[in-house]
């Protein structure tokens, strides 16, 4: 293997809480490791359109505390393409980079896998994205962060959802993984969570909410994930307000609030901690692995497993909603 002097950094798909400590981790990390660094601007678009620059360790002070990504990130059509990786890949070694750091969600790093494979390129990437929908890995970098703003935002519907005596419908994010939805209900104390996972269907949900709304609540919060199928949180409420409309039912989507705010120290911790594994990672001569994190422990993850082995949901957190909410 050519030796490595350079490594490259982007951050690409949707922004996540905690994206900019990786970033100062994968720097100063480098640089104390005698790399040199690039920062590439706007994910894989950057290495097309040629944006990179030089970063030094002062390029990523007071970063640490701040939501979003100073790189910037973006989705990028061309990529997809053979002509569009070839242009990356001549834009990369022109500037003399030699390996990447890639953070980002599940698309980013089936981008990386095929980008790799394709330019024989070593490229490690770090989960970043608030959707926990990657495989091998316990936690991904911001979704501790979305997860507290869901439950302080659903705390707040709570004090309205209870003054009007009405059924709240709250959708939040998770692309087509259920998690946030999932943990965000248990950590709010709402009557029941709808995930994609599992099939729900009208006159079950009735039964549930029925079950506290009518018996002994006022009030209910029902947290749902966003699932285009079945139109979220707005497709479910009005397949309840039809059928049941006794109900006062209202919808709040919590949209990309979700991912801003200042990540908390879970997410620092987790993303100083990658960031730093993706360096160490280079140095022990891996290559085309995801860092990811196992009952605490650190673990290199091949990009296959990250993108295709999802972690199942956790049928027994779903029935703690539901028993915790009578
Ligand atoms: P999030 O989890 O926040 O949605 P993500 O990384 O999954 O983040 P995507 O929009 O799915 O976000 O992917 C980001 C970028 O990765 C795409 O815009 C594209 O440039 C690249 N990418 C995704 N899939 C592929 C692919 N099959 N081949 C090449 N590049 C890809």
């Amino acid at each position: 293997m050519a030796t490595i002097k350079c490594i490259g950094i982007l951050t690409s798909g949707g922004d996540a809480p905690g994206m900019n400590a990786a970033i100062r981790a994968v720097t100063r990390s480098a640089i104390s490791h005698g790399f040199s660094v690039k920062g590439i601007m706007r994910g894989y678009k950057g290495l097309i359109t040629n944006e990179i620059i030089e970063f030094r360790s002062q390029s990523v002070s007071n970063i640490i505390q701040l939501g979003g990504t100073i790189l910037k990130t973006a989705r990028c059509q061309e990529f997809t393409t053979p002509e569009g990786r070839r242009l990356a890949y001549d834009n990369m070694r022109a500037a003399g980079i030699d390996a990447l750091v890639v953070i980002g969600g599940d698309g980013s790093l089936t981008g990386a896998s095929i980008f790799a494979q394709e330019f024989d390129v070593p490229i490690i990437g770090l989960p970043g994205t608030i959707d926990r929908d990657l495989g091998g890995t316990d936690h991904t970098i911001g979704y501790d962060t979305a997860l507290n703003t869901i439950m302080e935002s659903v705390d707040k519907l709570r004090d309205t959802a209870s003054s009007h005596e009405r059924l709240f419908f709250v959708e939040v994010m998770g692309h087509t993984a259920g998690y946030l939805a999932l943990n965000s209900a248990l950590a709010s104390g709402a009557e029941a969570a709808i995930i994609p996972e599992m099939e729900t269907e009208v006159d079950q949900l009735a039964e549930l909410i029925n079950h506290g709304f009518r018996k002994s609540k006022n009030s209910a919060i029902v947290i749902v994930a966003e699932n285009p199928e079945t139109g979220g949180a707005t497709g479910l409420a009005e397949r309840v307000k039809k059928e049941f409309p006794q109900y006062d039912a209202r919808v709040t989507i919590l949209g990309h609030l979700q991912r801003g705010g200042s990540p908390t120290s879970r997410d620092r911790i987790l993303a100083s901690r990658m960031g730093n594994a993706a360096v160490e990672a280079i140095l022990d001569g891996q290559r085309n692995v995801m860092i990811g994190i196992e009952n605490g422990k650190l673990t290199y993850v091949p990009f296959s497993k990250a993108i295709k082995h999802r972690k199942a949901i956790d049928r027994d957190v779903l029935e703690l909603v539901k028993i915790l909410s009578i």
